[in-house]
């Protein structure tokens, strides 16, 4: 289906208004915000980690620590940024201590990461470890088996280029495994410059939003102003998580 970037934004936000409402999960109960993801709505290239840490945790964005920054720089050598890719999670919620997600989790969340790649249509996606790898590849086999061996897969009713790739805060304490991260990430261009796979015959209609978990009443009252705290300072955010026009999206 061809629609314009903004269409794409609108629809996204759309499915983010449903994630910060959502309850599908025990995790509601522990996050401060939902990490719907950030970046170019109309983006080639898709990143999927794992789940929101403490910081993203606070800041209602992904990636923006450590592992964030190693992200940065490795786009940053491919002549990348985050506002030309998008950057989602298995989970949009942060497990309690850094846990390990769950498979009652994952399943939760799984609808809103099938509708990220139908709305957005990437041509590619970069799984970043073990948890985004074996949940689009349907398959057990693990990272250090498949990382930097591309391949075509189904995402809901998208075919994409699926890439695994060492998570970059496992790569964060290993210098081999970050030269590894390196070397893949090097391909991503190559690999983009392929285009967009043959796609299956387009769905007539993408399903009704009301197939993600079933939501309570809307949240009310949430204030735009909590989130101006100076810069490094925490920033208190309404339970949901970000505004949608303070998302990142592009
Ligand atoms: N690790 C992840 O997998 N995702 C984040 O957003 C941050 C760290």
């Amino acid at each position: 289906m061809v629609r314009s970037a903004a269409h794409r934004r609108e629809l996204l936000k759309e499915v983010y208004e449903q994630a910060r409402r959502c309850t599908a999960c025990p995790l509601h109960a522990t996050r401060t915000t939902v990490v719907f993801g950030s970046g170019n709505a109309d983006a080639e290239l898709m990143f999927v980690g794992e789940a929101p840490g403490a910081n993203e945790d606070r800041m209602g964005l992904p990636f923006v620590g450590q592992a964030g920054k190693l992200l940065d720089r490795l786009l940053g050598e491919i002549g990348m940024r985050r506002g030309d890719v998008f950057i989602a999670n298995v989970l949009k919620c942060r497990p309690p201590d850094n846990r390990d997600p769950q498979p009652r989790e994952i399943e939760a969340c799984r609808g809103y990461l099938d509708r990220q790649v139908e709305l957005i249509e990437p041509v590619m996606i970069c799984t970043l470890g073990n948890f985004s790898t074996k949940l689009l590849r349907a398959d057990g086999t693990g990272i250090s088996r498949l990382h930097g061996r591309e391949e075509v897969r189904l995402i809901g009713s998208r075919a994409v280029r699926l890439y695994p790739l060492y998570h970059p805060a496992a790569a964060l304490y290993t210098p081999s495994m970050l030269e590894t991260l390196r070397a893949d990430f090097q391909r991503i261009p190559q690999l983009l410059a392929q285009g967009a796979p043959e796609q299956p015959e387009p769905l007539e209609e993408l399903p009704e939003l009301d197939e993600l978990p079933e939501l309570d009443e809307p949240l009310e009252g949430e204030r735009a102003e909590e989130l101006d705290a100076p810069e490094g300072e925490p920033v208190a955010l309404p339970s949901g998580g970000r505004p949608a026009d303070q998302l990142g999206l592009f």
